[in-house]
């Protein structure tokens, strides 16, 4: 039988302020004491997965042995029909330069960008159809673990529109929207993301 977080304290597995604050949002009715990672000063694994579930649970196995507390890991990304799931599970990477360090250090423009920039070669008529994927991954110091997926499915924008949100926020139009996530007000990206998804199936499962 899967595992089941009961109330009690819970380590959000992340050093994004963005993911941070989403998570802890979403978790707020179910009575649970969130702790983050980074709070608690847990170093960042590797993320030496090459799937979005891989990596969810290196980082909250991680988190759950160093805290010995039960812990939470987001993995996501976003994904681009046309580039072949490009950037999918290295969606971070493709901000990261090499002279900065840490998470501060990433450029999600210039990640953007380059999205932008590959599409732009492969033609005007490009579908720019694209996708939003986040795993949430359970685990327990004692190696239970559980994973949920969500999904969704919008277009790529160029140029980046609105100041809300995070990552690559400004440039995801939902599908049946013509605004993007970050001009949308939180609540409301919060009630049909990929994350949110993902967490009512975490929801269903245990609680
Ligand atoms: P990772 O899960 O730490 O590998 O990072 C995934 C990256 O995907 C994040 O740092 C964001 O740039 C991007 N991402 C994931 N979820 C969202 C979202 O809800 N909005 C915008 N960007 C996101």
């Amino acid at each position: 039988m899967t595992r089941r977080l009961g109330g009690g304290k819970l380590v959000i597995a992340t050093h994004n302020a963005g993911k941070l604050r989403e998570i802890g949002a979403l978790l707020a009715p179910y009575g649970i004491e969130c702790l983050s990672a980074g709070a608690l000063g847990l170093p960042e694994p590797a993320e030496t997965g090459t799937t979005f579930v891989e990596n969810a649970l290196i980082k909250a196995h991680a988190a759950a042995k160093a805290s010995q507390l039960p812990a939470l890991a987001d993995d996501s990304g976003l994904s681009v029909a046309a580039l072949d799931g490009r950037p999918g599970v290295y969606t971070a990477d493709w901000a990261e330069r090499q002279w900065f360090e840490g998470p501060q250090g990433r450029d999600w423009y210039m990640a953007m960008g380059k999205v932008e920039g590959m599409l732009c070669e492969l033609g005007p008529q490009t579908d720019r159809s694209c996708w939003f994927s986040c795993v949430l991954a359970i685990a327990w110091p004692e190696g239970d673990e559980a994973v949920y997926e969500g999904r969704i499915d919008g277009t790529f924008s160029w140029p980046p529109r609105g100041t809300m949100g995070f990552g690559y926020d400004p440039v995801f139009v939902p599908r049946g929207r013509d605004v993007t996530f970050a001009e949308l007000d939180p609540a409301e990206k919060q009630a049909m993301s990929h994350r949110a998804d993902a967490f009512a199936k975490l929801v269903a499962a245990n609680f």
